[in-house]
């Protein structure tokens, strides 16, 4: 029944729009140009692959997704040896899962609050000092300033998982440098590590802190005080292993030992990256307010 108007209007096209090539099939065997059918050229379908593609409705997307957290590195090596079809582009969902971040208010996964700017960082003697002479400075208080801090934190901290592709680009290339892969590959690798760390590690426990947190206080305990940045670093580390682990084997396969080393020195990566990160986080917020 789609076939039908689809084959009709196929054949009325004997060339390719593009390269002008004769054309049998959907795509051009040249240049790789798609036949475009007319239900295609409608608002109402186009709609549709936007709203398929926000609402996860997109099956091929989820599946992706899921390939992802199921066997980390799996696609990227697929996508180094030209198995696409399959999947859906890791660009885009790396900037689906971006769009979802940005539009929930809630999830600070990778946020950094004053306090732990100030006093939980090795920086914090600097900081702490350029925060002092600032209240002073403009006759404020601590808490003013502290509350307008952490709105422009918070914004400021939604740019890290776009960063951190760059950042570790140059990391998978030194440390899995081997014969045969390329630096586009090493990309796809960093945009894996960013779905992986988008999906799961920002959104997935940033929406299971409320039912955890809402269960305990059914039980009568409070455990907000004990979401603190050291918990979140330490889940979110266990996560992080379990990935670069199995992404050393899948992608680039490293033995065992090999993937367990490799996996440490891009978590050591990874931390500088991250305390780097951070004190541009601190003086961009501090001087925004
Ligand atoms: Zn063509």
């Amino acid at each position: 029944m789609y076939l039908l108007p689809f084959l009709y209007f196929s054949s009325m096209h004997t060339s390719c729009k593009s390269c002008g090539k004769a054309i049998s099939g959907n795509y051009c065997s040249n240049c790789g140009e798609k036949v475009v059918t007319p239900k295609e050229r409608t608002f109402l379908f186009q709609l549709g692959k936007i709203v398929n593609a926000i609402t996860f409705a997109d099956t091929k997307m989820l599946q992706t997704l899921w390939l992802v957290i199921r066997r980390p590195g799996r696609l990227s090596s697929d996508y180094a040896e030209g198995k696409r079809v399959p999947y859906s582009s890791p660009l885009a969902l790396f900037f689906i899962g971006n769009l979802i971040y940005f539009l929930m208010p809630m999830l600070e996964t990778f946020n950094t609050t004053l306090d732990v700017q100030m006093h939980g960082m090795p920086y914090g003697a600097i900081t702490t000092k350029a925060v002092e002479n600032r209240i002073e400075r403009e006759n404020i208080s601590m808490e003013e300033f502290t509350s307008e801090y952490n709105v422009a934190s918070t914004s400021n901290a939604k740019l890290l998982l776009i960063f951190m592709v760059f950042f570790m680009v140059p990391a998978y290339a030194i440390l899995c440098h081997r014969k045969g892969i390329y630096f586009a590959d090493h990309f796809v690798m960093s945009l894996e590590l960013s779905i992986y760390n988008i999906f799961v590690n920002t959104i997935f426990f940033g929406l299971l802190l409320f039912p955890v947190v809402f269960l305990f206080r059914l039980s009568g305990t409070d455990i907000t005080p004990y979401l603190n940045d050291r918990l979140i670093t330490i889940v979110v580390l266990i996560s992080l292993i379990y990935f670069l682990y199995s992404s050393m084997r899948n992608m680039y396969g490293w033995n065992a030992a090999g993937a367990l080393v490799r996996s440490f020195l891009i978590i050591a990566w990874l931390v500088v990256s991250l305390i780097a990160y951070r004190l541009t986080l601190f003086w961009a917020s501090f001087y925004m307010v």
